[in-house]
């Protein structure tokens, strides 16, 4: 097993946003499976999407550590990880990126809309405005992901968008948070609503509850990331 950096960019604070790649040997050198093969999935974990959340990045690294020393685990997928979307606005500790917006508000979704005021929920000017925003629509187009988890806080929720009520089932079993399909607030823009909804690639938001320290995150989550992992 070799997780691999396969792509990174620059934030606008010159912080890297990366891309990690875990695939198994067993599709590695002269004997690669294409990726079409139908037992091969290709699952997309995302972290810090909202600086003011961290927790996702401290989980994502224990996740590709437990992959990197079980490869066995992944099966014949190949698991995406990026820890951390949004550096400048964890370095700032605010939900939004550098330019104070929120990138759960600028993906270019049917519904997308310029907010009326420049808050913490803040759209940006146009829609797939930011880099970050840039990045994560060329990875979907470039890897076409079958499933995608997204790590937020704090509501203590499976939450899904697209087809992906079965999943959010599965994992809710594992963590014993319930699943909830809509948040209670419009989400104009939204990565649920861009990817899942109208890319139709099933998108797992998990809301991890605040003030939880890692250790206890981790040991409520790893066997449902672990079953996600070997979907
Ligand atoms: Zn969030």
């Amino acid at each position: 097993m070799v997780i691999e950096l396969v792509k990174k960019i620059l934030s606008q604070n010159n912080n890297e946003i990366q891309l990690f790649k875990a695939e198994s040997h067993l599709r590695r050198g002269s004997f690669k499976i294409p990726s079409y093969q139908k037992d091969t999935k290709i699952i997309l974990f995302i972290g810090v999407f909202h600086g003011d959340e961290p927790e996702g990045e401290p989980l994502i690294l224990k996740l590709m550590n437990e992959v990197d020393k079980d490869p066995e685990l992944i099966k014949n997928n190949q698991i995406l990880f990026i820890p951390v979307l949004n550096p400048d606005g964890k370095a700032f500790n605010t939900r939004g990126n550098a330019n104070g917006i929120d990138l759960n508000r600028n993906f270019p979704t049917k519904n997308w809309e310029l907010s009326a005021i420049k808050d913490e929920f803040y759209s940006g000017e146009s829609f797939a405005s930011e880099v970050e925003t840039k990045f994560l629509i060329e990875i979907l187009d470039e890897f076409r992901p079958d499933a995608i988890i997204t790590l937020h806080t704090p509501y203590r929720i499976v939450n899904f968008d697209g087809p992906a009520k079965e999943l959010a089932h599965e994992i809710s079993k594992f963590n014993d948070y319930p699943v909830q399909e809509n948040i209670g607030y419009s989400t104009p823009g939204s990565f649920g609503t861009y990817a899942g909804i109208e890319r139709n690639i099933p998108v797992i938001t998990l809301e991890l509850p605040d003030k939880t320290n890692i250790d206890t995150l981790w040991e409520e989550n790893k066997e449902a990331f672990i079953y996600i992992v070997s979907l």
